[in-house]
């Protein structure tokens, strides 16, 4: 039978966590029972630098039941980053790893489904939602906006996917492969390869607490994503710079003309319209070549994506 391993990253997610514990605990069990998963299959979550009782809660929860295990990040490094910690600590032992997130937004009962995939032989299950009823109407629109933007910046993603996903132990060695640091593991795991397939779902409310992806980092993730992915913005600039110079050309030619047939007037409106639009332009470039040159700075660093402060986890004997 095939070793389960549920990845949980955490970032004060104390209101949320003993539900969460008890309810997955119960889809595992019903899991075991019906001989999907390994006994020995677990239930890991990354606290992901948790200000909060997270990792306290976490413990405990380890101590009582060997169906959990907890990792703790040295700091807070981010969603992508926390995930990445855990599926590349759990791999080892797993052949097949879901991950998922703290909040219950995921529906658990999914799981199975992703099982029955997986044992049909896909190594990448994606779980992308049917419908964003549930979802605010800013949280909606500014996800389809970017799923819509990302496409059309040619990033391959899957469309209203967001980290639900059962990947196969040979998927992760695919993706333990990919060294950058500027994560964004939606537009990675598609270039990992293998056979995958997608399996729809309703997503929930949180449960409890708030959102930890304010407008600042779903901003900072949809620009990552961008420009972690795609060099297409560098060919808009270039593409406008090159249609602008041939205006130019022909704007040149124009004034001479007129120049020559003496019906040079004054003319400040054109003259303030340029400058104004062509100092944005050239500023908003500057700005896109910034974002890929400070990507360059980042990588080139080689930063470690993640550092563990403490991995604990008892097997069944
Ligand atoms: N998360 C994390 N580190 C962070 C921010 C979020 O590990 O810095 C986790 C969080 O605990 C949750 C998941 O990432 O399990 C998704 O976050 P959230 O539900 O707040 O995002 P939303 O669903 O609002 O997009
Ligand atoms: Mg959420």
């Amino acid at each position: 039978m095939n070793k389960l391993y549920v990845v949980i990253p955490c970032y004060n997610e104390e209101e949320v966590l003993k539900e969460t514990a008890k309810r997955i605990k119960k889809k595992m069990n019903e899991l075991r029972k019906k001989k999907l998963i390994h006994g020995d299959s677990h239930v890991v979550f990354v606290n992901d630098g948790s200000k909060d009782k997270t990792w306290e809660i976490i413990s405990s929860l380890v101590e009582k039941d060997t169906l959990f295990g907890g990792i703790s990040l040295s700091r807070n490094r981010g969603h992508q980053n926390a995930l990445l910690a855990g599926l590349m600590t759990v791999k080892e032992d797993a052949d097949m790893v879901i991950s998922m997130d703290a909040d219950l937004q995921d529906d658990i009962d999914v799981m199975e489904q992703f099982i029955l995939k997986y044992q049909e032989g896909y190594d990448i299950v994606y779980g992308a939602r049917s419908s964003r009823k549930k979802d605010s109407f800013f949280k909606r629109t500014t996800a389809i906006l970017f799923y819509k933007l990302m496409s059309f910046m040619g990033v391959e993603s899957v469309y209203n996917h967001a980290d639900y996903r059962l990947m196969s132990k040979r998927a992760l060695d695919g993706l333990e492969q990919f060294q950058e640091v500027n994560l964004f593991l939606r537009g990675m795991i598609p270039l990992v390869g293998y056979s995958s397939t997608v399996v729809p779902y309703e997503r929930n409310k949180r449960f409890a607490g708030e959102s930890k992806y304010p407008l600042k980092k779903m901003i900072n993730f949809a620009l990552d994503g961008i420009t972690s992915f795609s060099v297409k913005p560098i060919r808009f600039i270039t593409i406008l710079g090159f249609l602008i110079s041939l205006i130019s050309v022909v704007m040149f030619v124009y004034t001479i003309v007129r120049h020559v047939l003496g019906y040079t007037i004054v003319g400040w409106s054109s003259i303030i319209i340029s400058l104004w639009f062509l100092g944005g332009i050239q500023i908003l470039s500057l700005g896109i070549i910034g974002e890929y040159i400070g990507k360059i700075y980042m990588e080139s660093k080689k930063r470690p994506r993640f550092i563990i402060e403490e991995y604990r986890i008892r097997h069944k004997k």
